[in-house]
């Protein structure tokens, strides 16, 4: 008796959550019973409806964390650019941070880039000048100049 029901192919609905007979034709029986179709469409339309929340929650999620890394990324370039007046490059060497972070980074490299020069322009002349005879490389375009 228990040796006749295990050695039956028997067939798994999945989405009824039930076993079938596993031969074709009451396969297809079951597939085309209305109460089979209708938890198909409700599980179908459940896991579209998860997807889609899913993908919205990701989304705010990644909009709330580039906002963080803006703003500390505009603090960073207000606070220790600005003050010491260094070159980008030198800016991004020295940033602790994590790899959003330096995602971030190089994506508004250009940006940043251009606030170093800005915060460089915006420097005092006593520090631009200092900074001036501090790099060789300045001198040396100098000396070529006279
Ligand atoms: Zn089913």
């Amino acid at each position: 008796m228990t040796e006749y029901w295990v050695s039956q192919a028997r067939h798994w609905c999945e989405y009824c959550r039930i076993y079938i007979a596993g031969n074709k034709s009451s396969i297809a029986f079951h597939e085309n019973g209305k109460k089979h179709k209708e938890i198909v469409e409700l599980s179908l339309r459940d896991m579209r409806m998860r997807g889609r929340e899913r993908r919205i929650e990701q989304s705010d999620l990644q909009k709330e964390m580039d906002k963080i890394e803006r703003n500390a990324l505009k603090d960073y370039m207000h606070h220790d650019v600005a003050k010491e007046a260094r070159p980008a490059a030198k800016a991004e060497v020295r940033l602790p941070v994590s790899e959003e972070m330096q995602r971030a980074v190089a994506l508004q490299q250009a940006s940043e880039a251009a606030a170093a020069e800005a915060a460089l322009h915006d420097a005092p002349a006593a520090v631009f000048a200092k900074r001036k005879v501090g790099s060789k490389g300045i001198r040396v375009k100098k000396e070529s100049d006279l």
